[in-house]
């Protein structure tokens, strides 16, 4: 019986202290699949762009927008297949670097590090507010 009471105590003892420490928050939990890149002429392709988006909570056409943005290409997403295919020769480092970066500004909350996250937009002015922590965030539209 003294030995069932200490684990009690124990588990009550361990919930008290993980309910102090705040969600595990950040880019660790975005686990974010390897770009499935493939060149075919000057055209490079990405298999799973739809899966990428889908990790990051966003829409594959705004995902596809900002990429051909940044690489000053023409492109297009194709609905059927969710590829990304993208007018231009690039390395899947570099498309790996633009997706960081576009976490940092468009996914991950400044506040918390959360990454459940959506975008608003009111007007011209884009919004990106958290779920989790509830805090807003003016981001850069594009
Ligand atoms: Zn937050």
């Amino acid at each position: 019986m003294q030995d069932d009471k200490l684990l009690q105590d124990y588990d009550k003892l361990l919930e008290r202290v993980y309910k102090k420490i705040p969600p595990k928050s950040g880019t660790s939990d975005l686990q974010l699949p390897e770009p499935q890149l493939i060149r075919v002429g000057t055209q490079s392709i990405i298999k799973n762009f739809r899966d990428i988006s889908q990790k990051l909570k966003r829409d594959p056409t705004l995902v596809s927008r900002y990429l051909l943005k940044e690489l000053a290409s023409a492109g297009s997403y194709e609905e059927v297949s969710g590829q990304l295919v993208l007018n231009v020769k690039v390395s899947r480092k570099v498309i790996e670097q633009l997706l960081d970066i576009f976490i940092k500004s468009y996914v991950k909350c400044p506040t918390c590090g959360s990454i459940d996250t959506r975008i608003e937009h009111r007007g011209k002015i884009w919004i990106l507010r958290c779920e989790a922590c509830g805090a807003e965030q003016p981001i850069k539209a594009f």
